[in-house]
C-alpha cells in the first residue's frame, strides 16, 4: 500500500494541528492539537475524531502549544493508549499545560451548566478534565533530538530543532513504502532564529515530502536584534507610564511570559525604564516560570536568564483567583500580566473588562491574535466589545508589539523551506490563515519550487505520497472548511447587532421611538420563527 496522508486539523487556519500518516503496517499522529478562535472553529474540538483513535500506532508530538498538543487527553478518552513521543522540555511543558487546559475546560462547563439549568437546557461535559490530561503523561516517550527512534512498525522519526519555544522540534518520519523509505518531514512551528532565548531552527536537506507552517506566509517582520526588541518594548512602557495607567499585557503563558518578565525585570534594574510592580495573574505562567527556571538558556550571556525571574521582588504571583481581587483597587502606574494571549479566555478578559473603558489603561498585545478573537477585534481598532455579556467601551491605548513572536515570518520560512531541498515530491502548507497560505506558496514558487508542487490541503483532505509525487484521494468528510466556517461564525455579528441595538435604543429621541423598533423587531423574529 502506498502511505497517505491525511490532514485533519489546521488546514485552512492556524489551529488544530493534526496529521494522520498511514502504511500499511502502521498507522500515525502528528501532533492532536485543540481549535481556537471562533466559536464554529472550537465547536469542531467537541466532535468525534474523524478517525479510529484506537487503532493508531503512535503520535509524534512536535511541541507544547495547545493547538498542537491540546486534544491528546480527549484521544487518550477515545481509547488510544499507545506512545506519544516528545522532547523531555515538550513533555515537562505538556504536563502543565494540558492540566491547565483540562481545569479551563472544567470551569466552562460548570458555569455553561449552571447556565443552561437555568434555561432548563440538558448539561453538557467537558471535552475533558484535568484528571484526563494526568493520565495522558503516561503515554509519553522522550525523544532525544537527532536520535533515530523506530515509533511503529516500519515508521522511524528524527527529531529536529524547530528553535519556536522550548523543546520545539521538527520531526523527519521515515516511512518503509514499496519503492523504497519515504522520507517525510513536518517543520512544526519554526521561530525566527536570531533570538537571545532561543536556538535556530535547523533539519535535514534533501527529503521527499514537506509539510511546512504557514503562519506568517504573507508578512514580513522587520529583523530585530535582541538589543533593539528591548528599545521597543521599554518605550511602550514609558508611554504606558505617561498615560498614568496600568499596562494590561494578555500573556501567551508559556515562553513570551518568560521572555517578557526577563526583560522587564532587566531593563527596570538597570533604571532603563520606569519601575513598577508586575502582576503576574496567570497560575499556568507561574507554573511555567519553573520549566524555564531549569531549562532556560540565552546564547549571548550563555547562562539561564530565567534564574533570577521568580526572586525578583518586583515580580507577584497571582496563583489563586482570591490573589488577584487585590490588584483591582490598585490605580496607577503598574503592569498586569494575564492569559489568554489572544484575549478569548482566562483571567485578561476579567481585567479588560474593569480597564478597557479607562483612558489611562495601555493594553499591549503581544503577538498573532487570530481571527474571530476578543484579542483581533481590539487590534483591529473596536470601539466597543463585549465581554462576558457585559457591553465594554474601548478607551485604552491598545498598542500592539510583535516582536516577541516565536514565528518566523514570511522571508525565515521560505528560507527554512528552501534549505530543505532537494525536496523529490511534494510541499504542503499548513497552519496559516488563507491570505498567509497563500502568499508563501507564491514565495516559494519564486525560488525555485514548481507550483504544481505545492499544495495547500482542505480540511480531513488525503494524499497516496508515492516518491516522486502525490495522488489526491477521495474525501468524505462533511467538517466544514476553516476559512469558510469563520466567514460563516455568526457569534461576533450577534454581539455587534446586540451592541447597535442598545446604542440606538439609547439615542432614539423618546419612548414611542423605541417601542415601535422594538415592535418592528419582534415582528420580524415572529416572521422568521
Ligand atoms: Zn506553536
Amino acid at each position: 500500500m502506498t502511505p497517505t496522508i491525511t490532514f485533519h486539523g489546521a488546514a485552512g487556519c492556524v489551529t488544530g494541528f493534526c496529521v494522520r500518516l498511514q502504511s500499511d503496517r502502521a498507522s500515525i499522529l502528528i501532533d492532536c492539537g485543540m481549535f481556537q478562535g471562533s466559536k464554529t472553529l472550537k465547536a469542531l474540538n467537541y466532535e468525534p475524531f474523524p478517525f479510529d483513535a484506537p487503532a493508531l500506532d503512535a503520535v509524534l508530538l512536535t511541541h507544547a502549544h495547545i493547538d498542537h498538543s491540546g486534544l491528546l487527553p480527549k484521544l487518550m478518552k477515545a481509547g488510544y493508549g499507545g506512545p506519544i513521543y516528545a522532547t523531555g522540555p515538550t513533555q515537562e511543558l505538556c504536563a502543565i499545560m494540558l492540566a491547565d487546559a483540562g481545569g479551563i475546560q472544567e470551569n466552562e462547563v460548570e458555569y455553561l451548566n449552571r447556565r443552561n439549568q437555568r434555561r432548563g437546557r440538558p448539561p453538557v461535559e467537558p471535552i475533558y478534565r484535568e484528571a484526563d490530561a494526568e493520565r495522558t503523561m503516561k503515554l509519553f516517550r522522550t525523544v532525544k533530538l537527532c536520535d533515530i527512534v523506530a515509533v511503529a512498525p516500519g515508521i522511524t522519526a528524527r527529531y529536529w530543532e524547530a528553535g519556536h519555544i522550548l523543546g520545539s522540534a521538527s520531526i523527519e518520519v521515515i516511512v518503509e513504502a514499496t519503492d523504497g523509505p519515504l522520507h517525510i518531514l513536518f517543520s512544526g512551528d519554526l521561530g525566527p532564529g536570531g533570538r537571545d532565548y532561543s536556538p535556530d531552527p535547523a533539519g535535514p536537506a534533501g527529503v521527499d515530502h514537506l509539510i511546512a507552517e504557514s503562519t506568517y506566509g504573507n508578512r514580513e517582520r522587520i529583523e530585530i536584534d535582541p538589543a533593539t526588541r528591548r528599545r521597543m518594548l521599554a518605550d511602550e512602557l514609558r508611554e504606558a507610564q505617561a498615560a498614568g495607567g496600568p499596562m494590561l499585557i494578555p500573556a501567551f503563558a508559556v515562553e513570551r511570559t518568560q521572555e517578557l518578565l526577563a526583560d522587564l525585570l532587566t531593563m527596570m534594574d538597570d533604571g532603563s525604564v520606569p519601575e513598577t510592580l508586575i502582576f503576574l495573574d496567570s497560575p499556568l505562567a507561574i507554573e511555567a516560570c519553573e520549566v524555564f527556571q531549569k531549562r532556560g538558556w540565552n546564547r549571548s550571556s550563555r547562562r539561564n536568564p530565567f534564574e533570577d525571574v521568580r526572586a525578583s521582588a518586583r515580580l507577584k504571583f497571582m496563583s489563586k483567583v482570591a490573589d488577584s481581587n487585590g490588584i483591582e483597587r490598585l490605580r496607577g502606574w503598574h503592569i498586569i500580566m494575564a492569559g489568554s494571549g489572544m484575549c478569548d479566555a482566562g483571567r485578561i478578559r476579567r481585567h479588560l473588562k474593569r480597564l478597557l473603558w479607562r483612558n489611562e489603561t495601555t493594553v499591549l498585545l503581544a503577538g498573532f491574535q487570530a481571527m474571530g478573537t476578543l484579542g483581533r477585534l481590539l487590534q483591529d481598532g473596536a470601539s466597543r466589545v463585549r465581554i462576558q455579556g457585559e457591553e465594554i467601551n474601548v478607551k485604552a491605548r491598545i498598542r500592539a508589539l510583535d516582536v516577541y513572536s516565536g514565528h518566523a515570518d514570511a522571508t525565515g520560512l521560505t528560507a527554512w523551506v528552501q534549505a530543505r531541498q532537494p525536496v523529490a515530491g511534494n510541499v504542503f502548507l499548513a497552519h496559516g490563515e488563507p491570505d498567509a497560505l497563500q502568499g508563501l506558496r507564491d514565495r516559494l514558487t519564486t525560488v525555485g519550487f514548481a507550483a504544481d508542487t505545492i499544495t495547500i490541503p482542505a480540511i480531513d483532505a488525503s494524499y497516496a505520497l508515492r516518491k516522486s509525487g502525490i495522488v489526491a484521494m477521495p474525501s468524505d468528510s462533511t467538517r466544514i472548511a476553516p476559512a469558510a466556517a469563520a466567514a460563516l461564525d455568526w457569534h461576533n455579528d450577534r454581539a455587534r447587532f446586540l451592541l447597535q441595538l442598545d446604542e440606538t435604543l439609547e439615542q432614539a429621541p423618546d419612548a414611542t421611538t423605541r417601542r415601535t423598533l422594538l415592535t418592528r423587531l419582534t415582528r420580524a423574529l415572529d416572521s422568521n420563527a
